[in-house]
């Protein structure tokens, strides 16, 4: 007879509903996969032959299927200071996370060869906590490795319009763009771009570093406009895979990408965390924790970025989780200009999600598509991730959408504890993650007992 486990509850969010249901589902724990899902929730009388560990009841609590982050920077090796698979992958798993998809670049060597993707995953082996997967980059002169890399096992590819921030991974040009979509066009891939495009503008000579609106002036929507204005336009005249818009943040080039769709375009655009639930408003001056690029702007652009997300205009939410080491964001010194750009959010997406998007209207079934469904399907992981689903994974998350906490230096598992949400009070908490059946977080004794399990998709 198959060794199972037994998940039930009242409140079990199921692929195509919006709300969730009771029900019990059953896991062959010799593959870690759902074996069925029935209706209703299952009384452990019936299962005497369980022990408690193989029979969970999340009683009033939900289970939802663990979350897919397709974007996150975790920089090792070469940059392990600044993050790390071990220390990433345990901040992912404590918030529901049960698969995340590393960039291509800041650690060093930046994933542009298949040599560099063995490093990588000799790099990660052993360390991770969750499932890891790994985009390829396009930068000049490497359009022979693309091929060879999604044959290798790499889910797409990222590249720069922009300076990339990092020497060893230059930005392209229109023509390195035009031959990575000739490489890459009849292949199950994805070509993503940070869309951003132009000289930023520098600060006028008298303004002040520390104050956000400096910073700000320094990367207006215009450079995201003409990124993705090249974008579309070369989707329009030549073939290529699908591209996708990584972290939009600019409200205005929204009518762009809606003109896009409309067209028939094969083109998918995610936003982040940070530029849903934070806004300019917020930062205070010298508040280097919230820079990244592109930049957080007002108020009323997150608000246009959440009706786009709810319409369909963006598809999906990931962290771009971009950690470093407190030298170079020098918080003591505020400087908004030198700092180095990126948020630290691992652990706090879904939280942070569910607080505004609940103030709005949003339905947990609604984030979990944007957080878990679209990503898994955008990393080409959508038959066995994304949902709780006969075959799949059995990715699961008890999740307390009630509870309420306050995120303090000391709750945060990545490596480098700064971060915007430090101080926030955020509703839904992860009780415990479950990666292919087994215990991998549990919000009660942390990561005690337990053993980093997972797998390099
Ligand atoms: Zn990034």
């Amino acid at each position: 007879m198959t060794s199972i486990r037994v998940f039930t509850g009242r409140n079990v969010l199921l692929p195509d509903h919006d709300t969730p249901v009771p029900a019990t589902i059953h896991i062959d724990k010799s593959t870690g996969k759902i074996a069925n899902i029935q209706p209703g929730v299952a009384d452990k009388s019936s299962y005497t032959h369980l022990g408690d560990g193989d029979f969970i009841d999340a009683g009033s609590k939900l289970i939802i299927p663990g979350l897919v982050d397709a974007h996150v920077h975790l920089n090792e090796p070469g940059r392990t200071d600044w993050e790390g698979f071990y220390t990433g992958t345990r901040a992912a798993a404590s918030g529901g996370i049960t698969a995340v998809v590393d960039m291509p670049l800041n650690s060093i060597p930046p994933t542009t060869t298949v040599a560099n993707l063995e490093v990588k995953r000799s790099a990660a082996r052993g360390q991770c906590w969750i499932d890891v997967a790994f985009w390829g980059g396009v930068v000049p002169g490497n359009e022979a490795d693309l091929k060879p890399l999604v044959e290798a096992g790499v889910k797409g590819f990222k590249c720069f319009l922009i300076e990339s921030g990092v020497e060893e991974f230059p930005c392209v040009a229109q023509g390195d763009v035009i031959k990575a979509m000739n490489e890459l066009q009849s292949l199950p891939t994805v070509l993503q771009f940070h869309a951003e495009l132009g000289d930023p503008p520098a600060p006028p000579s008298s303004s002040n570093p520390r104050a956000y609106a400096t910073y700000l002036s320094t990367r207006p929507a215009s450079l995201e406009l003409s990124a993705i204005e090249l974008i579309t336009s070369l989707q329009a005249t030549q073939p290529a895979p699908r591209c996708h818009i990584v972290h939009l943040s600019a409200s205005s080039a929204l009518p762009l990408v809606r003109a896009a769709k409309a067209k028939g375009l094969n083109l998918t655009v995610e936003t982040c965390f940070h530029y849903l639930c934070l806004s300019a408003e917020d930062v205070g001056e010298g508040g280097v924790e919230f820079k990244c690029c592109p930049p957080i702007r007002g108020e009323t652009n997150r608000d246009a970025l959440w009706a786009a997300l709810r319409e369909g205009a963006i598809d999906m939410v990931v962290s771009d989780h971009s950690p470093c080491v407190a030298e170079l964001k020098k918080p003591e010194e505020g400087d908004l200009l030198g700092a180095w750009g990126g948020v630290s959010t691992l652990g706090l997406g879904l939280s942070a999600l569910w607080t505004e998007g609940r103030k709005r209207g949003v339905g947990v079934a609604e984030v979990v598509r944007w957080m878990s469904e679209r990503t898994a399907a955008h990393a080409g992981l959508g038959d066995r991730k994304g949902a709780i689903r006969p075959g799949y994974d059995a990715d699961l998350v008890v999740w307390d959408p009630e509870a309420v906490f306050t995120v303090t230096k000391e709750s945060l598992n990545f490596k480098n504890k700064l971060s915007p949400y430090e101080g926030m009070t955020l509703s839904g908490r992860v009780e415990r993650t479950y990666l292919r059946g087994q215990l991998v977080y549990d919000y009660k004794t942390k990561f005690g007992g337990l053993e980093p399990a997972g797998l390099l998709l």
